[in-house]
């Protein structure tokens, strides 16, 4: 049986990250025939809506309010709310981010739904849909389908099929008018520091350059940072170099810190501890560089190095600069 799917659409700085044209995409597979909607909130951002029906979009709601631009529980619940009366969605799709897993959490609760934490695919469409989730730190996957009522599901990024655009769909732009009350404005009093590894957003690059208490201080982080520009990726870390201070926590990868699943994972002087494997192991190719040849970071490694990081991360710059 067809189903309405309502994406909410994943907004920072300015611009739709990645995983809101792979949710859409996915959108679109599994609706069956019922309608594709995407919600689109914050605080200009009404162009960004441009384009999604060449995804799979019939319809985008947007909400674009001052009191959106930075997120905040309870004018975000409104402002989707808002998105949920009028796409009167069978499934709601949001990316799992900071403000995704929020939101779910909350959105669940207020439509009595059923929720999906993390999926990494889906497979199905309409009535038999099945979500696949890593369970037990990565080590595990479990499959889990809903069987009644709305689904609530937060999208991992960077593991649902590349999305497709070409669809041509009506993409119809409509603007819900949302009226906020002194409840619901929950205001940022202090800045909001953006910490980015590189330029690149971790979660979302397709190479990861991580280093771990073996690049041995912030500044033996520097090669790693000259292979990850030439790389056009993104610099990450294992909690033992945040922990030593080598580097900001922003930059953490694994079951406490940020999970990542990009096309290359380049782990620097990393023993690979379940706990640092939870946030990378899903990397489709991953390289390791340890002088310990019996590093556990081998075991799950595509391609090891044994060797020195300072010798072989700047040997590896050079030639890539080369080629
Ligand atoms: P180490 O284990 O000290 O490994 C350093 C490695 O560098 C060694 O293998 C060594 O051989 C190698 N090395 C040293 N010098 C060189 C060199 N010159 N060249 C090449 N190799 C070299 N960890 C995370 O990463 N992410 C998490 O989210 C996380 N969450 C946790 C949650 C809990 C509840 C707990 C208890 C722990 C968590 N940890 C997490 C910590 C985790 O258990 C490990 O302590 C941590 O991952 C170790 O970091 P590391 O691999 O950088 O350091």
């Amino acid at each position: 049986m067809a189903k309405n799917v309502l994406v909410l659409a994943d907004v920072r700085r300015g611009k739709l990250r990645n995983v809101t044209y792979e949710m859409v995409s996915a959108a679109h597979r599994i609706a069956d025939g019922g309608a594709v909607s995407v919600a689109l909130l914050g605080k200009d951002v009404a162009a960004l809506a441009a384009g999604l029906g060449d995804f799979g979009a019939d319809r985008v709601y947007v909400v674009d309010a001052p009191e959106l631009e930075h997120y905040t529980p309870d004018a975000y619940k409104k402002a989707f709310m808002e998105c949920v009366r009028a796409a009167n969605p069978d499934i709601l799709l949001l990316a799992h981010s900071a403000v995704g897993k929020d939101l779910a959490a909350v959105m669940a609760t207020r439509l009595g739904a059923g929720q999906v934490s993390d999926v990494i695919d889906i497979e199905g469409s309409g009535d038999h849909l099945t979500f696949t989730r890593p369970i037990y730190a990565g080590k595990a996957f479990t499959k889990v389908q809903v069987t009644e009522g709305v689904v609530v599901a937060t999208v991992r990024p960077n593991n649902l099929p590349p999305a497709e655009g070409g669809l041509g769909k009506a993409g119809q732009v409509e603007t819900l008018a949302v009226t906020f009350g002194p409840q619901d404005l929950a205001t940022v009093v202090k800045e909001i520091v953006q910490k980015t590894s590189s330029g690149v957003d971790l979660s979302e690059a397709k190479i990861i350059v991580s280093g771990g208490r073996g690049v041995k201080s912030a500044e033996g982080f520097k090669p790693l940072y000259e292979l990850a520009e030439v790389l056009g990726a993104a610099v990450g870390a294992s909690r033992g170099a945040c922990d030593a201070g080598y580097c900001d926590y922003a930059l953490q990868i694994g079951q406490t810190g940020k999970v990542v699943t990009p096309d290359l994972y380049i782990a620097c002087g990393i023993s690979g501890a379940i706990q640092h494997l939870a946030g990378m192991s899903n990397s489709k190719v991953i390289v390791a560089i340890n002088k310990d040849p019996e590093a556990p970071i081998f075991q799950v490694a595509d391609y090891g190095i044994v060797g020195d990081l300072f010798e072989v991360v700047p040997m590896m710059t050079e030639l890539l600069k080369k080629e």
